[in-house]
């Protein structure tokens, strides 16, 4: 690629808006992405919380549509994961990308956008599980479930919203929350609790999820009266939180202590030629519409430090 070239690290919405906004200011931009586009919204059945789509949008129709408009403006695109970055060490230098074979691409600016991956809840048989009852996806795995009881473990957005959705195909949704109320956004409690399918283990934390072949039960623990009991399931759904996508950086880039990228509000990281987008990044509010807005300011503040370097 020619000098002054973009590197965006990452397919999801924040790396497609980045994509967007870079080849409209015609900056010769590869993206790079270890899966495929997308990231974890087409890990979503239904986004109702992105402007402009008043009945909502499927999350792969959404991925659809922003690939399809950053390719019409000749975005390339490379499948690769990243796994170290080497700033300049010297002004003019370009940024060195290692990916995961070997290759070393050089670039004149890199905008990291790799998001973020589930967390696991670290109980015994969650691991061995994993597939045979166990899964992270509801939108993948929900149809799997007809007619059967299964739990969501978690209390926020994304926990609420997928135990509503597993109510098209399961016969009963029980939530599981280590706290006494939920974190989600008041709209979607109240599908949740309005749901006939669905009931609530408050103040309950899994101690383990059992069964030889296949998810047979849920040893659980109330944290406040001490009792111990097991819930029969089919299929259990972990939603506990996301960690950021930025192991390959650590040492490189400024980050808080759970490896989130800090910023400035240009999208800028403490490191020369290197900016990050998205949710790997440190702020308040990890969702769709924040992820495309960092991805357009990372390439616009890119663009204007073009011939700064
Ligand atoms: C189940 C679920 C439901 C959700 N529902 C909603 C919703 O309704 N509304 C909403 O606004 N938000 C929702 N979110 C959150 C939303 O999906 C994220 O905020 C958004 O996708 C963040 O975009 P991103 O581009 O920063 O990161 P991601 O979507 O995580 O994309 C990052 C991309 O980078 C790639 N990548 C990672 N590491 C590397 C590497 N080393 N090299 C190359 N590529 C790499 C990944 O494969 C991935 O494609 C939901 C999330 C989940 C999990």
């Amino acid at each position: 690629m020619k000098s002054e070239n973009l590197i965006i690290a990452g397919g999801g919405p924040a790396g497609l808006a980045a994509a967007l906004y870079a080849c409209r200011a015609r900056i010769p931009t590869l993206m790079l992405e270890k899966v495929s586009p997308g990231g974890q919204v087409l890990i979503t059945d239904k986004v109702d919380n992105y402007p402009g789509f008043p009945q909502g949008i499927a999350g792969y129709e959404l991925i659809d549509r922003m690939l399809a408009q950053a390719r019409r403006f000749g975005l390339e695109e490379k499948n690769g994961e990243i796994t170290a970055v080497h700033p300049p060490e010297k002004k003019g230098e370009s940024v060195k990308v290692e990916l995961s074979g070997g290759e070393i691409l050089e670039a004149a600016s890199l905008i990291i956008a790799t998001g973020a991956s589930h967390n696991q809840l670290g109980v015994p048989g969650e691991e061995e599980l994993v597939g045979r009852g166990v899964s992270y996806c509801a939108t993948c795995d929900g149809p799997f479930f007809n007619n059967a009881h299964v739990a969501v473990v978690g209390g926020g957005d994304t926990a609420v919203q997928e135990a509503v959705f597993l109510t098209k195909f399961a016969s009963k949704v029980t939530l599981i929350h280590r706290r006494d109320e939920l974190r989600a956004i008041k709209l979607l409690q109240e599908q949740a609790i309005d749901n006939p399918k669905i009931d609530f283990a408050w103040d309950t934390v899994v101690e383990s999820i059992n069964g030889s072949d296949k998810v047979e039960s849920l040893s659980l623990l109330n944290r406040k009266t001490g009792e111990k009991s097991t819930l029969a399931v089919e299929g259990v759904f972990i939603f506990v939180g996301i960690h950021p996508n930025t192991e390959f950086l650590r040492g490189t880039v400024d980050m808080n202590q759970w490896g989130f990228i800090r910023t400035d509000d240009e999208m800028k990281t403490s490191a020369t030629s290197i900016w990050a987008a998205g949710d790997c990044r440190e702020k308040v509010l990890l969702q769709i519409v924040t992820a495309v807005a960092d991805g357009a300011i990372a390439a616009h503040s890119v663009d204007l430090s073009r011939g700064q370097a």
